[in-house]
């Protein structure tokens, strides 16, 4: 087995990368800290955030307002925008100076590629795209949950020697912290011992992608096979509800909606107030995507869909037959023109 570049006897502290895009945390970081916190509950871990950027010390308390204790923040112009090489060495750097025993970072595009490269660098485990974290009870390791096997199985996994113990979670598995104006925390400069040569990649312009963020939605209506390539009715009942609209895989395969809508296991995790389900199975891989919407409202033509058992309202019926007069009262209830 590959030692790791320090031991768990010298580790301590819970560490979250705050991933911050032009100068905004990513939602995740929050949620991350939120997930931390929750952990070292009772047991007396400090939970440490590490912003990396340039100018960015503004952010931390953004961070312990959402309970994090210290927030070690890495300014330098080289870090500016992200790239691999440079955040690899500079994060690298600040993980052998402070010794994590736990590192989380969020399953962003940049921090799956962050995790990966940091992982290799320390010789340690990554647990990646978990659904779940907890501590074990009597050794205080990391357990981090996993869906295997197309979804099939649900496996616990956790790295006993190595350090630190890394996971990533995607954004919307667990929730944002109420934020706590109140709460005080240390903010630590740390040094960044970079150069122009360490970074080979140089970025000519930054392009905000144009996609849309379900997993902030409070209102999805969801659309799979069975609206067979037709979501203008999809698209109308989320515009009247303020909501977005949400797909399972079918529709992305088949090019009647972009990836950004994907709800699911390879899709993205939502937790909406009310999600409205047309013309979806439920198979376990889109299911794990919605599980945690307030209210989910199934309408199905098949009685024996699995996703029936998930929902809290049943419709079955055609969603074709459905939508115009739910459409249609929803119009009615906000004043005739959909009160907007
Ligand atoms: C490794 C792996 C990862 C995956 N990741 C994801 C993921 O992230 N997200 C995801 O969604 N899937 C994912 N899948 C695919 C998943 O297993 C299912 O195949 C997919 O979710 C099915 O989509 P669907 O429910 O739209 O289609 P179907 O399963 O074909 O269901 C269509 C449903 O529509 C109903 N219907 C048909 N016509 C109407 C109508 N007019 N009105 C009302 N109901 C109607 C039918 O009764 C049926 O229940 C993954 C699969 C694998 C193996």
């Amino acid at each position: 087995m590959t030692k790791s570049l320090y031991g768990a006897q010298e580790a301590s502290a819970i560490w979250v990368y705050l991933e911050q895009n032009q100068g905004r945390l990513t939602g995740v970081s929050l949620e991350l800290v939120g997930k931390a916190r929750e952990l070292t509950d009772g047991r007396s871990i400090p939970l440490v955030g590490v912003l990396l950027g340039d100018q960015v010390s503004g952010l931390a308390q953004e961070a312990i307002a959402a309970g994090a204790d210290e927030v070690r923040v890495a300014d330098h112009p080289l870090l500016r925008q992200y790239t691999t090489d440079g955040y690899t060495k500079a994060f690298t750097e600040l993980i052998l100076a402070g010794k994590p025993d736990i590192l989380l970072l969020g399953a962003t595009p940049n921090g799956r590629d962050l995790a990966g490269r940091l992982a290799v660098r320390l010789r340690t485990g990554l647990t990646a795209d978990c659904t779940d974290l907890r501590l074990e009870e009597d050794t205080g390791l990391l357990v981090g949950e996993v869906t295997g096997f197309g979804g099939g199985i649900l496996a616990y996994i956790k790295c006993p020697d190595n350090r630190p113990q890394m996971a990533t979670v995607r954004p919307g598995v667990f929730a944002v912290p109420a934020p706590d104006g109140a709460r005080q925390g240390k903010v630590v400069s740390v040094p960044v011992n970079l150069a122009k040569e360490d970074i080979k990649v140089q970025v000519l312009e930054h392009v905000d992608g144009q996609g849309v963020d379900i997993t902030r939605a409070q209102v999805l209506v969801a659309a799979g096979r069975g609206c067979q390539g037709d979501l203008a009715l999809i698209n109308e009942l989320a515009s009247l509800l303020d909501g977005e609209v949400g797909v399972s895989r079918v529709p992305v395969d088949e090019g009647w909606a972009s990836r950004d809508r994907m709800i699911g296991q390879t899709g993205y995790v939502t937790r909406p107030k009310l999600a409205i389900v047309c013309g979806i199975s439920g198979a376990f891989q889109f299911s794990v995507g919605i599980e945690k919407a307030e209210t989910i409202v199934a309408i199905n033509t098949d009685a024996e869909a699995p996703i029936f058992e998930q929902a809290d309202y049943c419709i079955v019926d055609d969603m074709f037959d459905v939508l115009p007069p739910l459409i249609e009262a929803v119009k009615r209830a906000r004043g005739g023109n959909g009160g907007r």
